[in-house]
């Protein structure tokens, strides 16, 4: 066994989960919601709240650190409400201080309500110039301050369509839980960039930002909620609006990739199929002469059994990882990403002596932790290291929830896939097309790949 070496410190960051549910106090949704982003932890590691609405006012609960640190028993107990919402945060624009946890919890003249947002606003510096020039004052340096401040101003009595004129505003990546005293209302921005889904259990709503939490809490997926769509929960059921103006289907496609977890379903498409078929196709398009095929775990396993059942070379395990390594990544510094909170890897040497190697990652960003894994596989004795990749290269940043690295710091926008194999000391190196990876994927969205393409949807 050789000593580890972190993998999620080389991988893109999702931004946020959120999760909301609709039903009547005595049932328990502030567990039920505690239990839904513990599902969707892996959306986001650094801080976690929760909102409840109770007799027409708003309590909430939010800190830094995980779902289970944040949360206790006495807690959930106070927490007692008839509309719940909660997030998991991973902050890409705003510091990483609780201050810019969610939900955000809002008083003005007509009531109160808790905003939970996943993604980011493209105009959110501009609508927040424009309102501080109106003498506004912000608290938190989120942009989801904006939207919560731009619902407030604009809700003249009626909530509703005070959202609807908010999303005229804004413009970006938003997937918004926005509870009030006697609401439950899910948003989607126009693009549907970010993730949003519509749950059901025992005639209760809920909301998601993934399948995974629905299952988590003995509910069923519905459907997603649309690019562009409000549905709006509450004593009379549920109802939907849309947005004015044009709408489409860009579903961010790295959900797919590495986002997701592997039980979720987006677009009706589960993301552990979606990355098997990455892995036959990026057999079809890169075959290699090798005698295994490993992956990079967890998130390159799919990928790989994929390449494997296409090539007919057998899929072992090579790579082990550390189960337990509880807290990782509550303060994601560069410091701490170096030093290695996250998850160790080690080569079963046993398994790659001897061989030629496929060794299938779902992404490359900095190229750094590749290099390493190929020299960890090399010193354990492997002959030839073959690195394929189920995604094509990431070349350009994202500005839609995603914390990608500075440009010079991305492998893919700098070298070319010559260039990379010799950096990373691989005895080649392929890349799943983008083509390859849209019909792995499946349907006919058109998806937002902007990271591989520079196609941006906004
Ligand atoms: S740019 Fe990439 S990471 Fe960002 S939303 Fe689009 S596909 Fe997802």
């Amino acid at each position: 066994m050789y000593n580890g070496l972190t993998v999620e410190s080389d991988k893109l960051k999702e931004e946020c989960g959120v999760f909301g549910v609709y039903g009547k106090e005595g049932d328990g949704l502030a567990r039920t919601t505690y239990y839904g982003l513990y599902a969707l932890q892996h959306r986001g590691q650094e801080s976690a709240g929760i909102a409840v609405a109770r007799d027409g006012k708003i309590m909430h609960h939010k800190q830094m650190g995980l779902v289970s640190e944040v949360f206790d028993d006495v807690l959930l107990e106070e927490l007692e409400g008839s509309i719940a919402c909660g997030h998991v945060r991973y902050s890409t624009v705003g510091d990483s201080h609780v201050i810019n946890a969610q939900p955000l919890v809002v008083k003005y003249r007509n009531g109160s309500l808790a905003l939970a947002h996943n993604g980011n606003l493209v105009n959110a510096v501009h609508l927040r110039g424009q309102l501080e020039q109106e003498g506004v004052i912000f608290q938190t340096s989120v942009d989801s301050e904006v939207i919560a401040n731009l619902v407030a101003r604009k809700d003249k009595g009626d909530i509703l369509e005070a959202v609807k004129e908010t999303m005229n505003c804004i413009r970006g990546a938003y997937a918004l839980i926005i509870m009030t005293s006697a609401r439950l209302i899910g948003v989607r921005d126009p693009n549907g960039i970010r993730p949003l889904s519509l749950g059901i259990k025992d005639g209760r709503y809920m909301l998601s930002s993934e399948s995974c939490a629905f299952d988590t809490v003995g509910a069923k997926l519905i459907r997603d909620i649309e690019p562009g769509e409000m549905v709006v929960i509450d004593g009379d059921g549920l109802q939907s609006f849309y947005s004015d103006g044009p709408r489409a289907n860009r579903l961010c496609v790295f959900e797919f990739i590495y986002f997701g977890r592997p039980d979720s379903v987006m677009g009706g498409k589960n993301i552990y199929m979606s990355r098997r078929r990455a892995g036959a196709n990026l057999f079809k398009e890169h075959p290699a002469d090798a005698d295994i095929v490993i992956s990079v775990p967890d998130s390159g396993t799919a990928a790989a059994i994929g390449y494997s059942e296409a090539s007919g070379i057998p899929f072992v395990e090579g790579l082990v990882k550390n189960r337990y390594v509880g807290r990782t990544f509550i303060q994601p510094k560069q410091r701490q990403r170096e030093i290695g909170v996250a998850l160790k890897l080690n080569v079963l040497e046993d398994m790659v002596k001897g061989k030629r190697v496929v060794m299938v990652d779902d992404s490359i960003i900095r190229g750094t932790t590749s290099r390493n894994l190929v020299r960890m596989l090399k010193n354990a004795g492997a002959v030839e290291v073959h690195f394929r990749v189920s995604s094509p290269p990431v070349q350009h940043p994202c500005y839609f929830g995603i914390d990608t690295p500075d440009r010079e710091n991305l492998v893919g926008a700098n070298f070319t896939v010559e260039e990379i194999r010799d950096k990373i000391e691989a005895d080649s190196l392929g890349y799943l097309s983008l083509e390859g990876l849209i019909e792995a994927v499946g349907d006919c969205r058109e998806y937002c790949h902007a990271c591989f393409s520079g196609n941006y949807p906004i």
